[in-house]
């Protein structure tokens, strides 16, 4: 069978699944949500944004009976007067049974750091973490290297990644991005011009988007694995994915999704393929593996984001 043959079955038989009632379709998807608190360009009313938003995504995922792991960017705390509110609201995750991780303190670019700064920005970026989550151990901790640039070299990511294992986290890993910041880049102008009929554009264009990158990881990891393996899905905490989550969920459950903790998407085998990808870049998981792995399948397919969302969230 050719690969384009292959595609094309693959198409059917994922066409055929998609028209399956839910109960009988068997998908997981595991969810994870960077830069908390929360991803605010602008500082004016940073808090207030931050609570309603975090309220909404709490609402949500308590309403889909999901449970994520968030990954915290402690810096963010450090603001003179606000710091108590800041941290109450990372205790408003812990309540609602989500699993704090760290993400740096500063959101740190490997590509750009020593190892050693690499390795400060882990160490500094977990402290008020581990104090607010100590009534849950032992639970299992979890990195993000942030754009998920995992080391540049094969040194440092050697380093960075034995730095972690010595301290029993693991690097997180996922299958499916939204690009939902470039949205959210786009959205918050669009809230701050009061510009309703772009803020509408977008939601409708988020969920398109979210579902075809989604459909479109299906199908890669059953080129990679040869099944479809349990989903991780990257997304952060802003505007736009607080008033969109709810319905891409949704939308998710429709398409036989059931929603796990990673620590059960990651008992899957294909989460024990060593990922020995070395890059400036931060591709999903399913392209290291596949790499890892010595395939040579293109990912040329990778649907893009539109040309007029990326045009919108980099106007100056
Ligand atoms: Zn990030």
């Amino acid at each position: 069978m050719t690969s384009r043959t292959a595609a094309a079955t693959l198409v059917l038989v994922l066409a055929l699944a998609t028209a399956l009632p839910a109960a009988q379709v068997t998908r997981r998807l595991a969810i994870t949500i960077d830069d908390l608190p929360w991803v605010n360009r602008s500082a004016a009313n940073w808090l207030p944004n931050a609570q309603a938003g975090t309220a909404r995504l709490l609402d949500t995922l308590r309403g889909h009976g999901a449970r994520a792991v968030v990954f915290v960017n402690e810096g963010q705390l450090a603001v003179v007067g606000e710091r108590q509110a800041r941290t109450a609201l990372l205790e408003s995750w812990v309540a609602g049974g989500h699993t704090l991780a760290n993400h740096t303190y500063s959101h740190a670019d490997a590509n750009r750091l020593s190892i050693g700064a690499f390795k400060d920005e882990i160490s500094k970026g977990e402290r008020v973490s581990q104090v607010l989550m100590a009534g849950r151990e032992p639970y299992q901790r979890y990195f993000r290297h942030p754009m998920t640039h995992t080391g540049d070299s094969p040194e440092k990511k050697a380093a960075i990644d034995a730095f972690l294992a010595e301290r029993g986290v693991k690097v997180a890993p996922h299958t499916i991005e939204n690009a939902d910041w470039l949205f959210n880049g786009a959205y918050v102008r669009a809230v701050d011009t009061g510009d309703q009929a772009a803020q509408a554009r977008l939601r409708d264009a988020y969920l398109t988007y979210s579902l075809a990158v989604t459909e479109f990881a299906e199908l890669a990891s059953v080129r990679v694995f040869g099944r479809e393996i349990p989903q991780t899905l990257l997304i952060h905490s802003n505007a736009i994915t607080a008033d969109r989550l709810d319905l891409l969920l949704t939308r998710l459950a429709s398409r036989g999704y059931r929603f796990v903790t990673l620590d059960e998407a990651m008992t899957d085998a294909a989460y024990r393929t060593a990922d020995a990808h070395v890059s400036r870049h931060g591709p999903t998981w399913l392209f290291r593996w596949s790499r890892s792995l010595g395939q040579d399948i293109s990912f040329a397919g990778e649907p893009e984001p539109p040309d007029w969302v990326t045009e919108m969230a980099n106007r100056p």
